[in-house]
């Protein structure tokens, strides 16, 4: 049984709304696809992620995080073939790596951690009944999902969508679709590609559908909260809530979003083609986990922002301060509790540092216990 919620708490308020819970919250947010190691952009969302989990544990709520592998990909299918390795290989050391990176920044454990691989079966029923709606079309051995709806209701005009599928993988020059802005569900392989059987031929899942089908499967129709980097908002996760609206009939698929703001590096996004690559392995060397966690949310969380040597440092700073200040003995009620109010009010982390350093004693320990620093 649940222990009963304590009505005196405050109830967290996300993207400027309440976001009530019954029973347990489900959280679903979008993993790694283990072909390289974790920079900074990637940590940046799964430790946002960790500290609204560990909000609202501190505030009585239940949580349930389901955070994915993307173990099937294009990406990692090349990315494996340079290595030379078989994917299923390369892809186990790189999420190990990946798990080592998460414990150093003390990300709890997701309670659902699915691996694409293992749920193929699930992406070709959602491909069917996808086919049964009338959302989507086979050709070519492949099912496609329409997508002029999607870019509509995302609000993105045709070329601006071109241009972010074009960025992501999406294959817009695939002769096989009605129209270039269609995503596939399914994916007919060659023979040198990984395959499943299927009822349209041997193939493999889409990325959108695999978040889609392991999101279904793990929580039903409809999420609390879903997270991911903003890079994720077009296509990944406007074709993947369209596929769960499609076949499920509830609407909305996740009721609140958060998208975490990108981290640059001299301006421009962090990318293997562009070099300016941050890892997280790198900065925990020269610092410690706590301080790159207080770096990563001592800031909006959905703001982009530029990464340099000197955060490291401020982060540093601004840590040894709060635990100088959780030294100090006593502390009000009232103290602890107006913490509490700046994380439960869109876990808004540099006022309640503001708040607990100023405060020090109970209020400053309340708030290393809760976010883990
Ligand atoms: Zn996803």
């Amino acid at each position: 049984m649940l222990p009963a919620p304590d009505p005196a708490l405050p109830r967290l308020h996300l993207g400027g709304r309440a976001l009530p819970v019954v029973g347990r919250a489900r959280i679903y947010v979008c993993g790694v696809t283990p072909y390289d190691v974790t920079h900074l952009g990637h940590a940046a969302t799964f430790v946002w992620v960790d500290a609204v989990d560990r909000v609202l544990r501190r505030l009585g709520v239940q949580v349930d995080v389901c955070r994915n592998v993307t173990d099937v990909d294009d990406v990692l299918t090349d990315a494996a073939q340079r290595a030379g390795q078989p994917y299923e290989r390369f892809a186990a050391v790189q999420a190990f790596h990946f798990e080592r990176d998460m414990a150093a920044l003390s990300v709890r454990r997701p309670t659902h951690e699915p691996r694409a691989h293992t749920f193929v079966p699930q992406v070709v029923d959602l491909a069917a009944a996808l086919v049964d709606s009338g959302a989507a079309y086979t050709a070519g051995g492949s099912v496609y999902l329409s997508g002029a709806p999607v870019v509509e209701r995302a609000r993105l005009g045709r070329e601006e969508a071109l241009a972010l599928l074009q960025a992501n993988n999406g294959r817009t020059d695939d002769p096989v679709k009605r129209d270039p802005l269609d995503q596939a569900v399914w994916q007919a392989s060659s023979a040198d590609e990984p395959a499943w059987p299927s009822p349209w031929g041997p193939g493999r899942p889409g990325w959108h559908a695999e978040c889609t089908a392991m999101a279904l499967s793990t929580f039903g129709p409809t999420v609390d909260l879903h997270a991911g980097g903003a890079d994720l908002r077009f296509p990944h996760h406007a074709f993947e809530s369209a596929q769960a609206e499609a076949v499920t009939g509830v609407v909305p698929f996740a009721r609140t979003w958060l998208h975490v703001g990108t981290v640059q590096v001299g301006g421009e996004k962090m990318a293997k083609s562009t070099g300016n690559l941050v890892f997280v392995g790198d900065l925990v060397a020269r610092s410690s986990g706590a301080v790159v966690r207080t770096m990563l949310l001592d800031r909006p969380a959905r703001d982009a922002w530029d990464h340099t040597d000197a955060d490291l440092e401020q982060a540093g700073v601004r840590l040894d301060a709060l635990h100088s200040a959780a030294g100090r003995p006593g502390g009000t009620d009232a103290e602890t509790r107006a913490v509490l109010e700046a994380l439960a009010d869109g876990v808004d982390v540099p006022r309640a540092l503001d708040l607990a350093t100023e405060a020090g004693g109970r209020a400053a320990r309340d708030l290393i216990a809760v976010l883990a620093l």
